[in-house]
């Protein structure tokens, strides 16, 4: 099964028709690009770690000479996650911008694939041609640095693949988001966008991080005794944004958890911190209460995590007591609110007085994936032929789809994983023309290029 010369074919083995785990192929003439490849977390026992999961490559490993590369979007899990694990059945070159090598590094280090992985850093200004596709990075505002949708090229027709996004006008860290280079795209003449569904059910436009600022400083300002504050630690804008109301209000602030110092490591390499220093965690003992702020990992209640460690008095560097104020910046992930319930009520019955979305009076959090309002302008910026909405549920693709056809957007591709995306010549779809499935990682030694490191978990059929 190939695109001949006149064709271009998505076909998503992750991503579509779930929340995670992203995996893109796009076909034209007997070559295919792979667009991100995440993980998803399972759940385990209370107290083990999560469990990995991702999608499972068959299709492309089985014909891997026609792949010409991974295209990373963005440094978030669910789109780069699974390259170290995957890559073994792959082994082809790895193309991400500086501050998502950084984090597939670190990744790469840590399974010692690093020698092995070739991993390509791209200037976002250029363009990049890989095999018969051309692309272009067209950057995004999202909830990490360096987003970026993908303008993909190739003699069958165009595909402007969105990746994740929102419209932020006050995003922190980097540029707002600019209409002219969305707007730019409808002279190109795109064929299909295919985007982001996340927050296709929700009405309006999503919260700018920068509206997050009048909601963080109320909490902190009035806070009497230590502040802790966690949140996504990819939200490195989140993390500027805290780390700026903690010093005008003269508290020190310090980083615990290593996702939180991985980030923050990855985004010093690459210049998107240009904060000050953290106060080291061995003097947080010495700190007078009232001139602390720690920033902390765990607001999903994982059991090894920073904030847990605090609430049940295990952490070696830190205890909280009465008078102290834990700020969850974060929404908490279906699955998680058992975990994240206890936390909190651990955390209360210490005399902790505990913020989360569900009781504050202002935001703070905001999501990184466009409303409907948001979607409706790209859409009327890009004016594609044809709409393939992804990275969602079915809920938020078929909601994603009914806006389009509203809209007014010639043709509305609606599918899931397995389903082959005809984008050119002509729309259409073959439902389940590939076997789809999910891999879960298993710990343990590694095996050579080549060989399954994963087990075959489920069939999506
Ligand atoms: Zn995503
Ligand atoms: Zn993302």
């Amino acid at each position: 099964m190939q695109a001949n010369h006149n064709e271009l074919w998505l076909l998503p083995l992750g991503g579509c028709g779930e929340i995670g785990m992203n995996l893109n192929l796009y076909g034209h003439d007997q070559q295919w690009l792979m667009v991100d490849c995440g993980v998803t977390f399972g759940k385990n026992q209370p107290g083990q770690p999560n469990r990995i999961l991702m999608a499972d490559p068959d299709f492309i490993a089985s014909r891997r000479q026609q792949l010409q590369g991974i295209v990373i979007t963005h440094g978030h899990e669910d789109h780069i996650g699974a390259v170290p694990y995957l890559w073994p059945l792959l082994l082809c070159p790895v193309y991400c911008t500086p501050f998502a090598a950084q984090i597939l590094r670190r990744k790469l280090r840590d399974l010692k694939l690093i020698d092995q992985v070739p991993i390509i850093e791209v200037d976002p200004k250029q363009p990049l041609q890989l095999g018969h596709f051309l692309l272009h990075w067209v950057p995004l505002t999202h909830s990490i640095p360096e987003a970026f949708g993908l303008l993909i090229e190739c003699p069958a027709g165009r595909v402007f693949h969105t990746a994740d996004w929102k419209l932020d006008p006050q995003p922190i860290l980097g540029a707002p988001y600019q209409p002219q280079r969305y707007q730019a795209l409808a002279n190109k003449k795109v064929t299909a966008m295919v985007c982001d569904s996340t927050n296709a059910t929700l009405p309006g436009h999503s919260i700018s991080e920068g509206e997050l600022l009048a909601g963080l400083e109320h909490y902190i300002a009035k806070a009497k005794g230590r502040v802790v504050v966690s949140c996504f630690a990819s939200n490195l804008a989140r993390v500027a944004s805290v780390y700026r109301i903690a010093l005008a209000y003269d508290r020190q602030v310090a980083l615990l958890g290593r996702s939180l110092s991985a980030m923050l490591q990855a985004a010093r390499a690459t210049g998107h911190w240009q904060e000050g220093p953290f106060v080291p965690n061995e003097h947080l003992g010495y700190l007078p209460e009232h001139a602390t702020l720690v920033l902390a990992t765990g607001s999903q209640g994982e059991a090894n995590a920073v904030l847990a460690k605090l609430a049940f008095d295990r952490h070696q560097d830190m205890e909280l007591a009465a008078g102290d104020t834990v700020i969850l910046s974060s929404k908490t992930i279906p699955g998680n609110e058992e975990a994240v319930t206890s936390l909190l009520k651990a955390l209360q019955a210490k005399g902790v007085e505990v913020v989360d979305t569900d009781t504050a009076s202002m935001p703070i959090h905001a999501s990184g994936h466009p409303c409907q309002d948001e979607l409706q302008l790209m859409y009327q910026w890009v004016q594609p032929q044809i709409a393939v909405p992804v990275h969602g549920e079915p809920v938020h693709l078929q909601a994603h789809a009914e806006l389009c056809k509203a809209w007014g957007v010639p043709s509305q591709l609606l599918g899931r994983n397995g389903d082959l995306f005809l984008l050119a010549p002509t729309p259409g779809i073959r439902r389940q023309v590939v076997k789809t499935g999910r891999l879960e990682w298993l710990p343990g030694d590694w095996r050579q290029p080549g060989e399954l490191i994963c087990a075959t978990l489920d069939s999506d059929k």
